[in-house]
């Protein structure tokens, strides 16, 4: 099974995603002849095999769920050998440096391989990612999950310190993505890597004083639109309102109000003409109306979102720019 695709059911060697809790969730690759255990207790990895995805296992002390191996899922389940980056920071990245199938795109460090598999899926099935690491076991390893995870046709891992030896491509890539600590130091290696027709780059700092220097390194070497975020979680609180329609037809002279009439009004109003009310108020005033008008609110409902005051997390900044043609400029 690869992660840049979706199966029905659970194969021999497929990657699948143990899903115990919101906040608990296991990777493990399914192996007939092995047992795996949980804190429900144990199940047979035979068990999964021609299971659909999605499908409730019986363990010995209590059930688990097998979901299908996703970037997504693998991000929020894959074993740290590093800080990784989570989903909302890839969904800013991948949008804002215009990724799609067919994108060339270089990224370093690779770390974790969080970031990783979601470029892929993205770039499938016609583009590349070329990923560079300088730690050994951890370029090694990525190698081995892409593998296991069916997508290495797609990516090349290099073992490369890019700071101090560049990234070796030339007039190759649509994007560059770096999160490193230094990512000014890989900048002018990157813009060589760029297409001739130029591209984009992104660079994640977890502090301002590296977004300061990578920017000034980006604008000397003539990138251009060179600008910051920091893709915050922001927590709604979300309220049902059934609030009153508002009769443009209505004669408001003649209005009922809350039940206390106005005495001016009722002076001119004929006393033994019916008086109207607005449709939704007039649900307030008699609840034993039974009429099918649609008085409810269960149609009409409208919905509030308040932010809630919590402190948001800071996970970086993602400095992104892009370089022009590179006939357009001679930095
Ligand atoms: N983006 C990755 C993810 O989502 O899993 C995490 C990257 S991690 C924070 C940074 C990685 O950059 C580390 O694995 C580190 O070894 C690597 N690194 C640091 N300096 C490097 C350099 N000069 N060349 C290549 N890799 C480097």
């Amino acid at each position: 099974m690869s992660f840049c695709k979706t199966n029905d059911t659970i194969k021999e060697g497929d990657t699948v995603i143990i899903y115990f809790s919101f906040n608990q969730l296991q990777p493990i690759k399914v192996k007939r002849g092995s047992n795996h255990h949980t804190k429900y207790g144990s199940f047979k990895h035979a068990d999964l095999i021609g299971k659909k995805y999605g499908s409730r296992i019986q363990c010995t002390q209590g059930t688990v769920i097998v979901l299908q191996g996703s970037p997504e899922m693998w991000t929020i389940s894959l074993p740290h050998r590093t800080q990784i980056i989570y989903t909302p920071n890839i969904s800013v990245i991948t949008m804002q440096l215009d990724l799609k199938p067919g994108s060339i795109v270089i990224e370093s460090g690779t770390g974790s391989a969080s970031l990783s598999h979601a470029l892929i899926r993205t770039i499938f099935p016609t583009g590349h990612l070329h990923t560079f690491e300088f730690h050994l076991q951890r370029s090694e390893t990525a190698r081995k999950e892409f593998k296991e995870h069916d997508v290495s046709d797609y990516v090349t891992v290099y073992h490369r310190d890019v700071c101090s030896d560049g990234f070796g491509k030339e007039d190759l890539a649509d994007a560059v993505f770096l999160d490193l600590p230094s990512p000014w130091k890989a900048i002018e290696s990157a813009k060589t890597a760029i297409k001739r027709e130029g591209g984009r780059i992104c660079s994640f700092s977890p502090c301002i004083e590296q977004v300061q220097k990578t920017s000034l390194e980006l604008a000397r070497l003539g990138f251009v639109n060179i600008f910051t975020v920091e893709s915050l979680r922001r927590v709604l609180s979300i309220k049902k309102y059934d609030l009153p329609d508002f009769d443009f037809n209505m004669d408001w002279l003649k209005y009922k109000g809350n039940g206390q009439e106005n005495e001016n009004q009722n002076d001119q109003i004929d006393k033994n003409e019916e008086k109207p009310v607005p449709k939704k108020i007039k649900k307030n005033f008699n609840e034993s109306d039974d009429s099918d008008d649609e008085v409810d609110g269960s149609t009409d409902a409208t919905y509030t979102a308040k932010p809630i005051n919590i402190q948001p997390g800071h996970t970086g900044f993602l400095t992104f720019a892009t370089l022009l043609h590179k006939d357009f400029h001679k930095v």
